[in-house]
């Protein structure tokens, strides 16, 4: 496994959005003022708008604009088919869910096509060691509605979410929607005559002076190149395969689809997200050779592989993985019913008996009474959605500080523009509505104490509150990622056995959990996996210079799972 060096990086554009002030001069006509002004129409910098828009003293007294490239009509306007789902999905969080309510934006998505996590089964691939997460265990989450508090998260389509921002959006006059126009260029504007504020010109030729500017503009963030913020991270050597799958709906004698299933394979977490009965969505990150060949393949091979993924010993899935790759290699492809055949062959040679759910093939003729581990593995899958197949290059980054410097640099980094994270969690969005609603509790302090909005001190606390709880989640996600792509014995021994003693432990799951957003309290559990994590990696590197043996490694990780427990 290789991972791209480490990057630090003040972004490209930094022609562009220079920090030097302006002397150019603009006639007062040219230039419009806002006290904030958002860049980025995504669900973070929509989120940011709605909320606040949701207070009545901001509503009365802050003039906010917000800038997007894109098209936002067609997002508010955006409808599909019953039981069709477009294949960018995110599970929200009970947390950010209770936020979503609080701003008046989560009675406005619709709930017909969100679906409730109320089970999540996470195994590794070379080992099988499962932990399974179960909402019952959780205690109150804060949810108003007494069914949803019984969930884990809510699978939710971003386009959604962002629909639902934008019908609340609709009814709040005092913010300006700029769509269809690109932030060409960034500048501070000269003292002399002037603020001294960021002024920010845009495609259509405007000119908008900022007294807070809003980076809501995701990984390659025009407004952290203009704030001279460093961020620093890496790519990983992965891409996430995305696709909305159908397949058959439980049994009768099963439980409604409404469990998430993750295994751990070496190349990537493949991941399988309930939508409805008979449809949930796939985000599998694999190789980019291999994630090319499968967007590139006949949609059926998706279909297949995804089966098989779930299924099949990891040594079959590797075998079927380099059967696409040379086909790929060739410039042919395999066909869907060449892999089909494959598979069934290899579930005889593993000895997977037909009435099993892990097998692929027969399992499907049997529609009675479901076998004992019916459960275990997902739905099989039947099809894709047409045109959903897609990839996307995962990432790890993270601005090294949320605030741009100086005097009057006036700017603020949420969501993907502050860090961005590999997508295993489902915690990406989540951190960045977290953001939000506290960026949006210190504006509103600030206006309610007659504050200058745009100062540094006055943003402070957004930095303080966030910057160190998102930076534990995303260290704890990318040391999963790694813990994960381990095919060393030792380390999946030693992760194995942990992931089977946490399952043991219902209060360590609760507590896990509440901490990943699905309960509504703040606390360090991150902390805890995070360290857990880093026990057991630097125990193995410890065992392996030192020829200790392995029950180091287990004994560095669990103990410090059970330090950090008894300080909690
Ligand atoms: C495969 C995958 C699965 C994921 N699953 C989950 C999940 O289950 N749960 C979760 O919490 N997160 C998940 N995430 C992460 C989540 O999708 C992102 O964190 C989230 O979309 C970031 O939103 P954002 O608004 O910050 O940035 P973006 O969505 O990147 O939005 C930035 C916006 O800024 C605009 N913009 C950029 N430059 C300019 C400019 N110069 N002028 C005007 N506008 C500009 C862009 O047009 C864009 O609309 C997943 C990510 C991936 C890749």
């Amino acid at each position: 496994m290789t991972f791209g060096a480490i990057r630090r990086s003040v972004s490209t554009g930094v022609l562009s959005y220079r920090h030097q002030p302006c002397r150019r001069t603009f006639s007062a006509r040219a230039i419009r003022d806002f006290d904030v002004i958002i860049v980025g129409g995504g669900p973070v910098g929509l989120a940011l708008a709605s909320g606040l828009g949701s207070y009545r003293m901001v509503r009365e007294s802050l003039k906010v604009a917000l800038v997007e490239a894109g098209d936002l009509s067609r997002t508010r306007d955006w409808t599909l088919p019953p039981d069709s789902y477009s294949n960018r999905v995110s599970s929200i969080t009970n947390s950010s869910r209770v936020f979503l309510e609080d701003i008046g934006v989560w009675e406005l998505v619709d709930k017909s096509c969100t679906c409730p996590v109320k089970e999540m089964q996470v195994w590794d691939g070379l080992s099988d060691a499962r932990i399974t997460f179960d909402a019952v265990n959780l205690p109150s989450s804060g949810v108003s509605n007494a069914a949803e508090s019984s969930e884990m998260a809510r699978l939710t389509e971003n386009l959604n979410l962002q629909r639902a921002l934008l019908r609340h959006l609709e009814s709040i006059r005092s913010i300006e929607l700029l769509q269809k126009t690109r932030v060409e260029s960034i500048q501070r504007e000269d003292r002399d005559g002037g603020h001294g504020w960021p002024l920010v010109h845009l495609s259509d030729g405007t000119t908008l002076r900022a007294r807070l500017l809003v980076g809501a503009d995701g990984f390659n963030s025009p407004v952290r190149a203009y704030a001279g913020i460093h961020s620093y991270g890496w790519s990983y050597d992965v891409r996430a395969v995305v696709a909305t799958l159908n397949h058959s709906p439980r049994g009768a004698f099963q439980g409604p689809n409404h469990t998430a299933y993750q295994r751990f394979l070496p190349t990537g977490p493949i991941a399988f997200l309930p939508l409805s009965p008979t449809v949930s969505s796939l985000v599998w990150s694999t190789k980019p050779a291999l994630a090319e060949a499968l967007c590139r393949a006949d949609p059926s091979v998706l279909a297949h592989m995804v089966n098989a993924a779930f299924r099949l010993p990891e040594v079959s899935v590797r075998y079927l993985h380099n059967l696409i790759l040379d086909a790929h290699s060739r410039g042919t492809s395999i066909s869907g019913e060449d892999i089909c055949n494959e598979i069934a062959f290899r579930e005889k040679s593993h000895n997977i008996p037909g009435y099993s759910a892990y097998s692929s093939v027969s399992s499907m003729l049997s529609p009675g009474v479901p076998s004992n581990d019916a459960m275990a593995v997902p739905p099989l899958v039947t099809s894709t959605q047409s045109g959903t197949i897609a990839s996307f290059p995962l990432k790890f980054n993270h601005a090294e500080s949320y605030l741009g410097e100086g005097a009057n640099n006036r700017t603020v980094l949420v969501g993907d523009a502050a860090h961005t994270i590999h997508p295993l969690a489902g915690q990406g969005l989540n951190l960045g509505l977290g953001d939000v609603r506290s960026l949006v509790q210190c504006i509103v302090r600030s206006v309610a104490h007659g504050g200058d909005i745009g100062s540094y001190t006055s943003l402070r606390p957004y930095a303080a509150e966030r910057y160190f709880t998102n930076h534990k989640v995303m260290s704890a996600v990318d040391k999963l990622h790694k813990l994960y792509s381990s095919t060393w014995d030792p380390v999946v021994w030693a992760r194995s056995i942990g992931l089977e003693v946490v399952n043991e432990l219902d209060s360590v799951k609760a507590a896990l959990m509440m901490d990943a957003g699905a309960g509504n309290l703040e606390r360090p559990q991150w902390d805890l996996l995070a360290d857990g994590i880093k026990g057991v990696s630097s125990g193995l590197s410890t065992a392996k210079m030192l020829g200790q043996g392995i029950g180091v490694v287990f004994n560095t990780g669990i103990n410090e799972i059970a330090r950090r427990l008894g300080q909690h």
